[in-house]
């Protein structure tokens, strides 16, 4: 199982990479708080340092000074309930008789046993159950071959699945979207270099500018002086498949993924929520800090209906900010008690009042249980939950790691029923198409397999959104087609 995680890229004119690398590492670090890594290359051999924890514990002042050379790429990556897996941490990194390959992923491949199983069969052998390796293997296997831009394009013509890739061949840095688009990835410009990204505030970070998005289906190659950078669509696309939960739950609001700002995207999702189901009450409150800007629209949506009787906006849930995401936990009881180590409500913004209380998403309802029951608790009055995505229906296979189906609390439960499982007055979620109007986008070029049960991918056992023409694997794509 992979999960999703945090990638980047840089190749700068005559600084070291190290330090840009590792600021952009602490920039993603909510992508992933599993492991850290950073590969970069000198122009004579790459440079190594991966290791388990958070940025700010995997790297000391003397690994960041041993990582020598103007370019590399860097990962973090996303835990998963009780698989803490040293040999999943990235980057990956191989030598073979054509160079060296560095490889960071964020993403999961769909056919990433039968390209494997192949691989293996012509004598590759691997070091991990990843997905990430086999691309690494496979890419070293036409690069044999072929140049480095016929090579990435065959690779692309056999896996299939999510992947944003940051590749380090020799001393060249590349960025490579999947021709869904499934995960981010963005370029961006420094005084002294280039950077690729998962999101643009890793760019902000290193004080740069954000160029673009990489395309999907797109192959950005930076110049190993750092002074440039070419680009190839090697792969066209006739539909997306964004994902639509980046912009929901998982990126930072001050990132611009695929032209819109995160923040703007929740305030917008916030005023459809409460032109869906806005219901009046004294005070809105977010559950910190998933909940902010969606319950910032709704509130501001509210205020200016005539039709409304107008709310306050309010703080009333204090976080500790010292606890880890409550995913972590890997027991239900654990996720129970975290929740409650993680907030207190405020008994003055609560006591008395009618609530309503907004998050981004309910995924095993922990949260929201926990949550009402403890404003009653504080004194509230009523409590309405607001819930600025659809029902999570089914699981996600792309990299964001969101529990099976017994565990997800609308998996086959009613809004009705979460309502009284949660013990809310009133529990209401956001269509579908507000999501497809917010991000401005159709629903054919958005990945909504988590909120339909249908995947844009073929995935074993589960039912497909559209038909993807696809070559065969095996059939040795030409880099030509
Ligand atoms: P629940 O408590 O219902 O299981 O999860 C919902 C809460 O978890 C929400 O506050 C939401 O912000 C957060 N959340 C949603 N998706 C994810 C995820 O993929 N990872 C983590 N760590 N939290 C999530
Ligand atoms: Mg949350």
């Amino acid at each position: 199982m992979h999960e999703k995680c945090g990638v980047v890229g840089v190749s700068l004119e005559d600084r070291d990479a190290a330090r840009p690398l590792y600021y952009s590492l602490y920039a993603l670090q909510h992508r992933g708080q599993e492991s850290a890594g950073i590969v970069t290359h000198d122009g004579f051999q790459q440079h190594s340092h991966v290791e388990m924890g958070l940025v700010g514990d995997a790297f000391e002042q003397s690994d960041l000074e041993q990582l020598n050379g103007s370019q590399g790429i860097g990962h973090v990556r996303y835990p998963t309930a009780g698989s803490v897996n040293a040999c999943c941490a990235q980057p990956f990194s191989v030598s073979f008789k054509s160079g060296s390959l560095g490889l960071s992923h964020n993403g999961n491949l769909v056919n990433a046993d039968e390209v494997g199983d192949q691989l293996a069969d012509l004598g590759h052998a691997f070091t991990s159950d990843g997905d990430t390796e086999v691309i690494a293997h496979d890419l070293a296997r036409n690069l044999l071959e072929e140049d480095l831009v016929r090579a990435v394009k065959r690779t692309m013509s056999r896996i299939h699945g999510s992947y944003s890739l940051t590749i380090m061949h020799d001393d060249t840095v590349l960025g490579v979207r999947d021709p869904e688009g499934n995960r981010p990835l963005c370029i961006g410009e420094l005084e002294d270099g280039y950077v690729l990204a998962s999101e643009s505030a890793a760019i902000d970070t290193l004080d740069g500018e954000l160029i673009r998005d990489v395309r999907p289906g797109e192959l950005v190659v930076l110049h190993a002086d750092g002074t440039g950078y070419d680009t190839y669509q090697l792969v066209q696309p006739e539909n997306t498949a964004h994902c639509f939960f980046e912009h929901v739950y998982f990126a930072r609001p001050d990132s611009v993924i695929d032209e819109q700002l995160v923040y703007e995207v929740r305030r917008d999702l916030g005023r459809a929520l409460w032109d869906e189901s806005g219901i009046d009450s004294d005070v809105v409150m977010p559950v910190p800090d998933s909940g902010r800007a969606f319950a910032s629209g709704y509130a501001e949506a509210a205020n200016e209906d005539a039709d409304a009787d107008g709310v306050e906006f309010a703080e009333g849930l204090m976080k500790n900010r010292y606890v880890g995401r409550t995913f972590i936990m890997p027991t239900q009881d654990e996720r129970e008690r975290a929740v409650r180590l993680k907030l207190n409500p405020i008994k003055s913004t609560v006591e008395g009042k009618t609530v309503t209380l907004i998050d981004d998403s309910i995924v095993r309802g922990t949260t929201s249980n926990q949550l009402v029951e403890l404003l009653y608790d504080a004194g509230a009055e009523e409590v309405h939950v607001r819930i600025g995505a659809p029902p999570i229906v089914a699981p996600c296979y792309m990299g964001i790691d969101m529990a099976s189906r017994e565990e997800l609390i609308a998996a086959d439960q009613s809004v009705a029923d979460i309502r009284d499982e949660i013990g809310a007055d009133s529990l209401a979620y956001l269509s579908i198409d507000a999501i497809a109007g917010a991000l401005s986008k159709s629903k054919a070029d958005l990945c909504l397999g988590c909120v339909t049960g249908e995947y844009p991918y073929d995935i074993d056992g589960e039912a497909k959104d559209r038909e993807v023409d696809r070559p065969a694997i095996g059939t040795a794509a030409s880099a030509d087609d």
